[in-house]
């Protein structure tokens, strides 16, 4: 059994993107919930701290930085920061919780208290840019966290692995053409946000997009993963692996078109764990229907905790 460390915050609840939003409160307390389970007493739960602007700064200029933390001075307002993107009072504390969280699961496997580290934090991350928050991200938490392994670890060899549905672009346009990081996705293609189609290898070949066509369910996805995915992460020999874990491929999902079935979310996390190097770090991004989301995180981490890990 590994220790497995769970970092999440109950800021992490407060940002509210509005009525009807899909990447909601409920989200993250469905996830929550789940993980009071029995199942899950070992879980050395953990709070996640805010991140700093200089840890932010790793990878987003100041300037970006400081126009979001502006927003945390508007009070009540709603704003829109793209069509999907909204910021509201509780926004900007749970972005910085999200990559605290993120930062803090990396040192908690790299000080080596923890085996395996799993962030329940929201907003998510992977489409988060540079300079454009997108796609309901304001940090690219996952790039932040690969950043700070490197510099404050001194790892040169970087994995982030990317199953949610939706290509993390941001993800891989911010790590792409540093040959100590690897990317790979997998993700329907075409879906939000245009970006991952094959072709897209990174200037070192260091990214792999395993496109999925809609309707694709568990056979394709672990085609995709057994054939190139995994082969690949397993000839990068990462020192760490950071998972961007969405689960909005699951078949119940009301954002995509790719079916797969909780279990297969299990199954993925054995094929990472054996793959990672010995450290794996989660950071939770998508789902957007409640019961899968939780099911299939709650599986996620029971593959945390019980998996073998190498
Ligand atoms: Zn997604």
């Amino acid at each position: 059994m590994n220790r497995v460390a769970l970092f999440s915050h109950h800021a992490c609840i407060a940002h509210d993107p509005g009525p009807g939003h899909p990447e909601c409160p409920d989200r993250l307390r469905a996830v929550l919930s789940a993980l009071e389970h029995p199942d899950f007493v070992s879980l050395l739960r953990e709070q996640a701290p805010q991140a700093t602007a200089a840890q932010l700064q790793l990878v987003h200029p100041p300037a970006y930085v400081e126009a979001i933390l502006s927003l945390y001075a508007e009070d009540g307002e709603l704003r829109s920061l793209d069509p999907d993107t909204f910021v509201g009072p509780g926004s900007v504390a749970a972005a910085l919780h999200a990559a605290g969280g993120a930062i803090a699961a990396v040192d908690s496997v790299m000080e080596g208290w923890a085996d395996a580290a799993f962030a329940a934090v929201r907003p998510p991350g992977h489409h988060a840019e540079r300079q454009q928050a997108m796609g309901f991200c304001l940090f690219s938490t996952a790039a932040i966290a690969a950043e700070h392994a490197r510099q404050r670890w001194g790892l040169k060899r970087i994995a982030v692995v990317d199953f949610d549905v939706h290509h993390g672009n941001g993800t891989q346009h911010i790590l792409q053409s540093d040959p100590a990081f690897f990317y790979a996705s997998s993700h329907q293609y075409p879906c939000y946000p245009g970006t991952g189609a094959a072709s897209e290898t990174g200037e070192s070949f260091n990214v792999l997009n395993l496109p999925l066509a809609p309707g694709d369910g568990s056979a394709a996805f672990r085609a995709a993963w057994d054939n190139q995915g995994l082969p690949a992460l397993r000839d990068f020999a990462p020192e760490l692996l950071i998972v961007s874990a969405g689960f909005d491929a699951h078949r119940m999902d009301p954002l995509a078109q790719i079916n797969l079935q909780t279990e297969d979310f299990g199954w993925i996390t054995d094929q990472l764990m054996a793959a990672s190097g010995g450290r794996i770090v989660s950071l939770l991004e998508g789902g957007y229907d409640l019961q899968a989301l939780a099911a299939s995180a709650a599986l996620h981490v029971r593959r945390l905790i019980a998996s073998k890990l190498k």
